[in-house]
């Protein structure tokens, strides 16, 4: 279970590149720097990671972190079996051991005393301290650690802290330029391209309702999930509706009003 192997991306993931991330990353990579993604939901901050461990040939492990997550998640713990108890490493022990990628996605939702387990990896140190079994964990030289956060409807309370962020490096990342996104859903999807360019600009309208109404705008996630029904046969403006519409609100008006607009775009 715990072997290289079992967490190598095998087939290049498809990622459209924004801007320079992919040779900033590479440096990030090659001086061992902790990498952050920022950025809304559903933006490409996951399959961005993806593409980065096939290239650079490294094993991923990925974890999507929540708010009843505990350290002994991340690390380990022992288990009860049959013959006593045993140690199991937890999937950031394993990456550290492993020399993989470990990418930590939404780590913002984890407890604060969660967070404290990464701090003596992401520093000159390089190790994981495994208070309970009494080890200390030398991270392999080929380990890095990543990051994803979405500042924008975190409240205050949720920040990450600044001792916590000033350990990483940090990319933005934002939903793709219009043309951009239209190639990213006609290669997800292989919809014709007037039509995943209409559903671009349908999200690019509801974008501009963020702050208005919506907390997050529609994510490129979402234009993908619209445009895999419209291959399966489903009317444009009822993919809208169901993925990039009702998924997102409850307000009867920014329902009224998006629908609207898919009236007028379709
Ligand atoms: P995030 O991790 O930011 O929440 P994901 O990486 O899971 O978002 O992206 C959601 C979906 O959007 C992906 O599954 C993919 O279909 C599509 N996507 C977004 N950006 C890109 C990109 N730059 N290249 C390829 N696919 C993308």
């Amino acid at each position: 279970m715990n072997d290289v192997a079992h967490f190598a991306v095998c087939r290049e993931p498809f990622y459209q590149p924004q801007g320079k991330e992919i040779e900033l990353y590479e440096a990030a990579y090659a001086a061992r720097l902790p990498v952050m993604l920022k950025g809304p939901t559903g933006c490409g901050k996951s399959r961005f990671v993806e593409y980065m461990a096939w290239k650079l040939g490294r094993p991923l492990i990925s974890v999507a972190c929540n708010e009843d997550m505990t350290a002994a998640d991340l690390v380990g713990r022992y288990l009860l079996d049959a013959n006593g108890t045993r140690w199991q490493d937890g999937p950031l022990t394993v990456a550290a051991r492993l020399g993989a990628i470990c990418y930590l996605d939404e780590i913002v939702e984890a407890r604060q005393d969660t967070l404290v387990v990464i701090h003596p990896l992401t520093d000159h140190r390089r190790m994981l301290p495994l208070d309970k079994k009494g080890e200390q964990v030398a991270a392999h030289p080929d380990f890095q650690l990543v990051i994803s956060y979405n500042p924008g409807y975190q409240s205050l309370v949720k920040d990450l802290k600044q001792s916590t962020k000033q350990r990483f490096s940090a990319f933005q990342f934002d939903y793709p330029e219009a043309s951009l996104e239209a190639r990213i859903v006609c290669a997800e999807t292989s919809i014709a391209q007037a039509t995943a360019e209409q559903l671009v600009t349908f999200a690019q309208a509801g974008r501009r309702l963020k702050g208005h109404g919506l907390d997050e705008g529609i994510s490129t996630r979402l234009i993908v999930y619209a445009a895999s029904l419209i291959a399966r046969g489903v009317s444009p403006a009822d993919a809208c509706r169901m993925a990039m519409v009702r998924p997102i609100t409850d307000d009867a008006d920014v329902i009224d009003s998006l629908d609207h607009a898919i009236t007028a775009i379709f």
